[in-house]
């Protein structure tokens, strides 16, 4: 655990911070950047492991501006060293509770610091699926990724598994199909989740098999990936297939576990945005993996943390035409977004549902 904020540095009238941004990856990065040259001295409570996924990461070679590709935690130390640079406050320590049913917004630290705030940034992320097995983490960047979009480069010409039978395995399946010389579909039942046009697009590429009702048992390899051992679930007979990668692709999990009850939420557990970045909690705007399950890439996080910042900036503007009272005050009820508000941002439209 580590502070680098002064206490006293960024707070109102009555010890609020103007934005507390949940989450020190991407998104939440881009965020207080943008937060932070709108003079708005925002505080990142960046997690214990800050980061994100990114941190799992080697080579990023699709962010735009470095064309020689980007270490995936030199990106992030970048990303952070700016957002620092500009005027941002870290705590580096998870967010264990929020309280949104009252304004000032309260998010309490494993260390038990309380921290109040006017508008939240959720930006906690997402993580991908794993299948547990302590090979997989020992592997992961060298043949074990969770993302063909980001790795799928290096394996030209190669042959990959991809494990899993949803939309994701199959999207990951057909992306790879254009890059390596073959892909083989593991799936542990022998009847595929996904829809059935990914189905057909996938049962008809030429360089996509099947292994049906067979799950990995362990991954092997001296340094990287070499083989993977299945695991027939009928017979329980386990066999040895060669591979250059393995592609774990059985679903996300949004870390919204301290938002449960609080912000809408999909049945997946995805934050809503009900109207821009903002949330069915109005002042508290969600940025990134933690709401995009369709998108899911650094660049995409990092717009979508400029966006909630931009937006917040703008909500906490309409918010300063109230009374300095009104404005730091404590116990103001929440009100719910506005979700038919205009397009282009909350702005003034959402601020009515504020005031009683
Ligand atoms: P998903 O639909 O939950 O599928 C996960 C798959 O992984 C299932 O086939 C599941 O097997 C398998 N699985 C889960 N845990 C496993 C384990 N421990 N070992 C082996 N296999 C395991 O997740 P998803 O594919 O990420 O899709 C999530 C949502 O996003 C879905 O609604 C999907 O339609 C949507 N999506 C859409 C697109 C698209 O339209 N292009 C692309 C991606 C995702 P079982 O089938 O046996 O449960």
């Amino acid at each position: 655990m580590s502070h680098n904020h002064e206490p006293t540095d960024t707070l109102g009238p009555a010890g609020v911070r103007r934005v507390v941004i949940l989450g020190g990856a991407c998104a939440g990065l881009t965020a207080a950047i943008y937060a932070a040259r709108a003079n708005l001295q925002p505080l990142v409570i960046e997690g214990a492991e800050a980061g994100g996924q990114l941190m799992l990461t080697t080579l990023v070679e699709n962010f735009p501006g470095f064309p020689e590709g980007i270490m995936g935690p030199d990106l992030m130390q970048a990303m952070r060293a700016q957002a620092g640079r500009v005027g941002a406050a870290f705590i580096t320590e998870d967010a264990v509770e929020v309280d949104f049913s009252h304004r000032p917004f309260r998010i309490r630290t494993q260390s038990g610091e309380e921290v109040r705030a006017r508008a939240v940034i959720v930006a906690t992320g997402a993580r991908a699926r794993m299948l547990g097995l302590p090979s997989e983490e020992r592997f992961l960047g060298r043949g074990v990724s969770t993302c063909a979009t980001c790795d799928g480069f290096f394996f030209r010409k190669q042959d990959v598994v991809v494990v899993g039978g949803g939309d994701s395995a199959l999207e990951e399946a057909l992306y790879l199909a254009n890059l390596a010389r073959s892909v083989t579909v593991v799936h542990r039942r022998d009847q595929l989740r996904a829809s059935k046009i990914m189905q057909e697009r996938a049962f008809t590429h030429p360089k996509i098999d099947f292994i049906w009702n067979s799950e990995v048992a362990d991954i092997a390899g001296d340094g990287k990936v070499t083989a993977v051992r299945l695991r027939d679930r009928v017979t329980g007979e386990v066999t040895e297939r060669r591979t250059d990668g393995v592609f774990i692709a059985i679903g996300h999990k949004p870390n919204t576990e301290i938002f449960k009850g609080q912000v809408e939420t999909d049945a997946q557990g995805y934050l809503l945005p009900t109207h821009g970045m903002m949330s069915s909690v109005e002042g508290v705007f969600v940025a990134g993996d933690v709401h995009d399950h369709t998108y899911r890439q650094a660049i995409t996080a990092a717009a979508f943390g400029c966006m909630a910042a931009m937006e917040a900036e703008r909500w906490l503007q309409g918010e300063a035409a109230l009374t300095p009272e009104e404005h730091w005050g404590t116990a103001e009820p929440v009100g719910e977004s506005n979700a038919g508000a205009p397009k282009g941002g909350p702005g003034k439209g959402a601020r009515k549902t504020a005031r009683p």
